[in-house]
């Protein structure tokens, strides 16, 4: 009999795969750092280590992939690394939730490693999905941002920026999310349209309009348009804010819009970015009303205590008592959110850390890279024309990286380690002696702690092996293959980390995907019940069946709709 007829009638795709996934070497995908060959180094993005390997991921694995294959085969030494972008608030969350308790209920460190524990199981969970979809990576370059192998890098990357004057500790006003109870950067603030509503009332005789009354005890000014006759007689006067009683100047800025409301305006600290404009240009006072928790603070007098909506409430009750309350109407606002939690943000000043952005900087690497989809560049030039304020790094969380500096309690100097102290927390880790300056010896950590971007934002220059002194051979990368839904965060963050710490751009080309939306058209979610995991379409129809969806699916740039069809 002729060994075709061997061939057994139907395709058992589970028994062929595991014959091939046991035929296949795992060296022979390890990049080779002693090699006459072109290399070709891929950054892949560090996916978040939630336990299941997400659709849209593989279908961005598959990519890189036929990608990795491909180059391969043409002679290139390549690397496929993986890596995991461990730290994070949802992390915190699913600890909480676990253990059932409070972040703050434990010592730090125990947190910490709670949160460790579950993000090691996770990621082993999502690597058997890598390797059941037959994924050709180099296991030799994981990382885990997490582990100190790792965050030591991103602390000393820290210290650089820091000496260099990239990095510097300030007051500012800041997006604050009271429900994280965290700072966060403006390319996590989601603007949502909302009906609110909009108060006319009246302000020592002038009509004002607002959508925050609880701001009244931050109300630090009066704006109406020079060109405005209404307002001639109130030009240079002080007015009488209601309620709380203090007394404001009024402005005159070209910026109020005289058809809105009644045209004048209250100038909180802070209702809004504008209020922030108008109160650097006026240098107005600041007044603090709201605090880290959303609640009043003393200065809100009566109301001190409460939850800002009921602060709201409340002085509305209180306007209408005192018949200063004329009118209300619905107003459609697009209101800034939290991204992960949805809740509207505050904006507060507060002493925080910030990466200062050199706009031009930023786009004289980016034009050096190869943008695939051409169109995607534009993107990026968009977000950093826009940029106003310099980026927040610092959060008030416990699961990320420490900022690894201390300060002198008695005359506030701030000490800075040694690098080959790092990594340290220090908050658990003392200082290297007394303070320099004064000789006491009454120092504290900085509790503060890194954004995660801070993390994901050097994972090129750690698989090139950077050692925190010079450029690695090695760098730039030949290839960074993401998601067009971060280009404003890791894409912008690593061109300008790259820049800060090289001089050079992060990689030759950038390779953006679509996104994988569910079988109903919409972005795959949770709340939308529209989830398909890599999981349920392998054990169905196999791996491969996957891999060719992902490679007849859609020209890059471009989302693609998962239909079961299609498979
Ligand atoms: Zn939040
Ligand atoms: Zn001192």
């Amino acid at each position: 009999m002729a060994p075709a007829m061997d061939l057994p009638k139907t395709y058992d795709f589970s028994e062929v795969e595991r014959r091939w996934q046991e035929t296949w070497r795992e060296e022979d995908n390890y990049f080779q750092d002693e090699s006459d060959k072109p290399r070709f180094v891929i950054d892949t993005p560090p996916p978040y280590p939630t336990g299941n390997f997400h659709i849209g991921n593989a279908f961005n694995w598959c990519y890189i992939d036929f990608i990795a294959r491909y180059k391969r085969m043409l002679g290139y030494n390549v690397m496929f690394p993986q890596g995991w972008d461990c730290h994070g608030l949802p992390t915190e969350v699913k600890v909480e939730e676990i253990h059932g308790i409070t972040k703050n209920d434990v010592p730090r460190e125990e947190f910490r490693r709670m949160c460790r524990e579950l993000t090691l199981g996770n990621i082993e969970k999502m690597r058997s999905t890598l390797r059941r979809l037959g994924f050709s990576i180099d296991w030799s370059h994981e990382y885990i941002t997490m582990l100190p192998g790792y965050f030591q890098k991103t602390q000393v990357s820290f210290l650089k920026m820091l000496q260099s004057g990239y990095i510097y500790q300030s007051e500012h006003p800041v997006n604050f999310c009271t429900r994280c109870e965290t700072a966060i950067a403006f390319a996590e603030v989601a603007y949502e349209p909302r009906t609110t509503t909009l108060n006319y009332f009246d302000f020592d005789g002038v009509e004002i309009a607002t959508t925050r009354p609880e701001l009244l005890a931050a109300c630090v000014a009066v704006a109406v348009h020079p060109d405005d006759d209404r307002y001639r007689s109130i030009r240079g006067r002080h007015l009488k804010v209601p309620i709380f009683g203090h007394s404001v100047p009024v402005i005159l800025d070209e910026a109020v819009d005289p058809e809105f409301g009644s045209g004048a305006v209250m100038i909180c600290t802070f209702g809004d970015k504008q209020d922030v404009h108008w109160w650097k240009q006026h240098d107005l006072e600041l007044r603090k009303a709201i605090d880290r928790n959303g609640r009043m603070t003393p200065i809100a007098g009566k109301y001190a205590g409460m939850k800002s909506g009921e602060c709201r409430e409340a002085i509305l009750a209180d306007m209408k008592r005192e018949d200063i309350l004329r009118s209300t109407e619905p107003l459609e606002q697009r209101v800034g959110t939290c991204w992960r939690c949805t809740t509207p943000i505050e904006i507060m000043s507060e002493r925080q850390w910030f990466v200062r952005i050199v706009p031009e900087e930023i786009m004289d690497a980016a034009r050096e890279i190869r943008w695939n989809p051409e169109h995607m560049f534009l993107r990026m030039e968009n977000w950093v024309d826009q940029m106003e304020w310099d980026w927040c790094i610092s959060r008030q969380r416990i699961f990320a990286t420490p900022i690894p500096v201390w300060f002198c309690q008695a005359c506030g100097r701030m000490i800075v380690p040694d690098e080959s102290m790092l990594p340290l927390d220090p908050t658990v880790t003392p200082p290297p002696g007394p303070c320099p300056d004064c000789g006491s010896t009454d120092i504290s950590g900085e509790e503060d702690v890194l954004d995660t971007w801070m993390d994901s934002s050097i994972s090129v220059l750690n698989i090139t092996g950077w050692n925190g002194e010079d450029t690695p051979t090695i760098f730039p990368a030949q290839l960074r293959p993401q998601g067009h839904d971060i280009i404003r965060t890791w894409a912008f963050y690593t061109i300008l980390r790259s820049v800060a710490l090289t001089g050079q751009k992060p990689w030759e080309e950038i390779l953006v995907n679509g996104m994988v939306l569910g079988e109903d058209g919409f972005k795959m979610s949770k709340s939308r019940g529209n989830i398909i995991s890599p999981e349920e379409i392998v054990s169905e129809h196999g791996a491969d069946a996957l891999r060719q969806w992902a490679a007849a699916g859609a020209a890059t740039g471009s989302d693609i709709m998962f239909i079961w069809n299609d498979v």
